[in-house]
Parts: structure tokens; C-alpha cells; sequence
């Protein structure tokens, strides 16, 4: 209870220090850091703080989408549903007025017309026009009313279509072009519940490139980003038709292989790690050679009891036994005994 209480006044106290109006979802935010739910989000405000770069708004806000998925801009969408439903029924009933009007219009005109051919009926002549004019003038205005919304529903179109734009990016990794964390956790979690409804294998591989920090040390940090281009691409090459790959965080890939059990993502571990391996590097600038990169990379696969982060889990955990077995290596979760497998080794 006290750990809790001191973790409250420690995520009220950095809302604060940040000069961040002390909104609830502000504090939420500051809540996830000092709790470290998500290692990932501690990362990424550890690197700002320690730049001593302002976090404000934006950036929180860009920091909520990237790690719980909150997004503005899904907010937004509901609301452009909403109104552009109203504006539908909207035009629904200023047409039918519309047409209403025009149709008693018409009528007043014959009746004008049968009268004016009969003559003692000035007055009611004179009625009729007084109708007649009203009804025009509230025709011209139902017109205007059609014309003002139906610009209004263009206008929530390109609104929709801004947003759609907004919500691919939001989902795109910027620099590999990649589908991101968000996307690739939106993506799984579909997959996952089918696998299970369809009864199918799915996997994932945890792909982290080796000694990256040396290398951006050695050859700069814009041929890293080159380099993590590269990785992307060939990721996207070598899974085509046959997984989701995705830029998870820095210099980590994850990938996923729906239909694949272990056996199967493991060679395509296997041939990612060796394609990634024996391609040399160039420079586009100098086109000098700068060498080679490796993949270290953990697979697992879906049990029935996982969630997409106990699995992503334990396919880290098997990247973890790659790293300590020496790099540019592939490793797979340790194998689930059965009760049969325990019996035997009895
Ligand atoms: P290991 O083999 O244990 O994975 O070592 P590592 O150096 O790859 O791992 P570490 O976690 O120490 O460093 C990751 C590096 O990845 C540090 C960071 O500068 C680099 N990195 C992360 N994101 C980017 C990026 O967008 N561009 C570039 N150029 N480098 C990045
Ligand atoms: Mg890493
Ligand atoms: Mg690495």
C-alpha cells in the first residue's frame, strides 16, 4: 500500500515537473512510467530525460499511441462517424422537404393556371400568388439547404480520408516502412484468436541485430538507419506471403508466421539469419564496402494459454539464449514437456 501511495506521488510529481496540465490521462501516463508496466515506454522516456528533452504534450501524446494504442485520432474517427450519419440523415429529410416543397409548388401552379382561364376570382387569385411566393421562397431556402450539406458531407469526407492517411501512419514504422508495435499487435491478436477458433500452429520470431551499438559507433548513426532500412526490406522480402513482419522497437524485428509451428518458424529463422549474414554491406554514399551484419533471433510458438505478451515473451527469452550463445544464431523457446516425454525420461 505504501509502495503504491510513494509510486502516486512520484507519477503526480513528474506530471508537474513535465509542466503538464494535470489531466487524468496526463497522470495515467506518468503512472505506467513509474510502474514500469512497459519496459519499452521506460525506455523511451529514460532516453529523453536523459537528453534533457522537453516531454510535452505532443510527445506524450505520440507515446501513448506508439505503447497502449490510445489514439487520438480513433477518437476522432467515431466522432466523423457519427457526424457524418447525422449529416446523412440530415439530407434525408431536407431532400424529402425539398421535394415536398417543389411537388406543392407544381400544385399551386396548376391551380394558378385553371384559375387565371376562369375569371370572378381575383381573390383567390391573389391568395394563390401569396402562396405561391412563400412556397418559392421556402423552396429557394431547402435548395440552399442542399447545396450548404452537401459540401458539409464532402467536407467529412476529406476529413475521413485525412484520418485514414493519419491512421496508416500512425501504424507505419517511419524509417523501414514497416508496420510498427502497435500494428503488429493489433495484427497478431486477430491472428491469435483465429488460430485458436481454426485450430492452427502460429509462431513469432524476436529478430535483433547484433552489436548495432558498434556498428552506428563505427560507421555513424545515418548508415545505421540505412542498415535498419536494409533489415526491413529484406524482412519484408524473405517473409512475403507467408508473415507479418514488423519493426518492434530500435533495432528489433518481430515477426509473425500464422500456420507455422516451431519446427517450421525455426527454418525461417534459419534462412533469415543466414540471408542477413552472408550479405555485404555498401555504402549508397561511397559505395565502399562497410562490412556485414548479424541477426541473433528467438522463435516460439502459441500455446493455448498465452497472450501475445507472454508469448512475445518467451520468444525474447529464447533471443536472450541466442545472444549468450555467441550471436548470429537461432534459438527456440525450450520444448514443453508432456506428460508422456516425463515418463519416458523416468
Ligand atoms: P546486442 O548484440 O546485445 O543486441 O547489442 P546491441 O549493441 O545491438 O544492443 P544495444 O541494446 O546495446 O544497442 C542497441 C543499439 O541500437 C543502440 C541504438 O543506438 C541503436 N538503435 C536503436 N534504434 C536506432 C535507430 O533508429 N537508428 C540507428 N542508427 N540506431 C538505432
Ligand atoms: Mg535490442
Ligand atoms: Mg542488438
Amino acid at each position: 500500500m505504501k509502495k503504491i501511495h510513494a509510486q502516486a506521488q512520484k507519477a503526480l510529481e513528474l506530471m508537474l515537473e513535465a509542466q503538464l496540465p494535470p489531466t487524468p490521462s496526463n497522470y495515467e501516463f506518468w503512472f505506467h512510467y513509474v510502474t514500469k508496466s512497459d519496459p519499452y515506454l521506460v525506455a523511451a522516456i529514460d532516453e529523453l530525460r536523459l537528453k534533457n528533452q522537453p516531454i510535452h504534450a505532443q510527445t506524450i501524446s505520440k507515446l501513448r499511441l506508439k505503447f497502449f494504442g490510445v489514439s487520438d485520432i480513433d477518437k476522432i474517427d467515431n466522432i466523423v462517424d457519427k457526424t457524418s450519419l447525422e449529416i446523412e440523415k440530415l439530407s434525408g429529410i431536407v431532400e424529402n422537404a425539398g421535394g415536398d416543397a417543389r411537388s406543392f409548388q407544381s400544385a399551386l401552379q396548376d391551380g394558378q393556371n385553371i384559375l387565371s382561364r376562369s375569371s370572378g376570382h381575383d381573390e383567390h387569385t391573389s391568395l394563390l400568388d401569396q402562396i405561391a411566393s412563400a412556397t418559392a421562397v421556402m423552396s429557394e431556402r431547402t435548395r440552399k439547404l442542399e447545396a450548404q450539406l452537401a459540401i458539409s458531407s464532402q467536407e467529412v469526407a476529406a476529413l475521413r480520408h485525412d484520418l485514414d492517411k493519419a491512421r496508416t501512419e500512425s501504424r507505419t514504422d517511419p524509417l523501414t516502412g514497416l508496420p510498427n508495435r502497435k500494428a503488429f499487435l493489433a495484427y497478431f491478436e486477430s491472428q491469435a484468436a483465429r488460430s485458436v477458433a481454426d485450430k492452427y500452429p502460429i509462431s513469432v520470431l524476436f529478430c535483433d541485430i547484433d552489436h548495432f551499438k558498434t556498428f552506428n559507433d563505427t560507421w555513424g548513426h545515418r548508415m545505421g538507419d540505412e542498415v535498419l532500412r536494409l533489415v526491413g526490406q529484406s524482412l519484408e522480402q524473405l517473409v512475403s506471403g507467408l508473415g507479418y513482419p514488423s519493426r518492434f522497437g530500435g533495432e528489433e524485428f518481430v515477426i509473425g508466421l500464422p500456420h507455422k509451428d516451431i519446427t517450421a518458424a525455426f527454418d525461417i529463422a534459419e534462412q533469415i539469419r543466414d540471408y542477413i549474414a552472408t550479405k555485404s554491406l555498401k555504402s549508397k554514399q561511397s559505395n565502399k564496402s562497410i562490412g556485414r551484419i548479424t541477426l541473433s533471433v528467438g522463435v516460439a510458438q502459441m500455446r493455448w494459454s498465452d497472450s501475445v505478451e507472454t508469448l512475445i515473451e518467451r520468444a525474447d527469452k529464447a533471443l536472450y539464449m541466442a545472444k549468450e550463445g555467441g550471436r548470429n544464431m537461432v534459438c527456440y523457446e525450450a520444448p514443453i514437456k508432456t506428460i508422456s516425454q516425463n515418463s519416458e525420461a523416468a
